[in-house]
């Protein structure tokens, strides 16, 4: 009787530990909203900046998807003319070798480890992804807090609801990996899907948010 009492005493004990384990090993929440909320009303477009950030990235447009080109330029053109945000474009379309040698950063190669995926599980080896990053002064900017527009919230916040709203899947909502200068348009098809040669076609759009309409024509 006694022992069993010591038991069910540890046992207590035990699960109180594991409860508790549980609970601080929880991340502290994202402050990242879900939903698109981006407003459109303070956005002066001034088309000559556009085309000069714009210029001043250099991925290859031609080998994304026609839709996903297209948005990811007005990404670059809204974050000018809405947020008054520098953005750069720094990754499109990846190759097998190119998606196995960022794979291999922060594993056998150098460097920190910026992707899970192998060659085949990006959207990127589809075309159907991009990536971003801020500018300021000429220097990348990775800071999550910054607020070079000074409204402040977060700039990556603000991207990221620009890229929501423009129709993107953006990868600073993503829980288990967050990646927040990646934007991706999956057309309804899996990695799974697209592993077995399926593609969308290349006429697919995806809506943009209501608020972003008039900008678009
Ligand atoms: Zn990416």
């Amino acid at each position: 009787m006694r022992w069993t009492g010591v038991l069910s005493l540890a046992m207590i004990a035990f699960l109180i530990g594991v409860t508790l384990a549980y609970f601080y090993m929880q991340p502290d929440p994202v402050p990242w909203v879900d939903e698109p909320t981006f407003e459109a009303d303070m956005c002066v477009r001034d088309m000559e900046a556009e085309n000069a950030v714009l210029a001043r990235t250099n991925i290859d447009f031609d080998q994304l998807h026609p839709h996903v080109a297209n948005r990811g330029a007005s990404f670059v053109r809204l974050a000018h003319s809405c947020l008054d945000l520098e953005i750069r474009l720094t990754s499109g379309f990846r190759s097998t070798k190119e998606q196995n040698d960022l794979y291999a950063q922060g594993r056998s190669e150098p460097g920190r480890i910026v992707t899970n995926a192998k060659a085949g599980q990006s959207y990127h080896n589809y075309g159907l992804a991009i990536d971003f990053v801020i500018i300021y002064n000429n220097k990348v900017d990775y800071d999550l807090s910054t607020d070079r527009n000074r409204n402040d919230l977060p700039d990556w916040q603000e991207l990221g609801e620009l890229g929501k709203a423009l129709g993107f899947e953006w990868g600073g909502d993503w829980n288990s990996f967050p990646d927040y200068p990646h934007l991706q348009m999956d057309f309804g098809l899996s990695i799974r899907q697209l592993k077995a040669g399926k593609r969308p076609d290349k006429e697919a759009t995806i809506p943009v948010a209501d608020t972003l309409q008039p900008l678009l024509n």
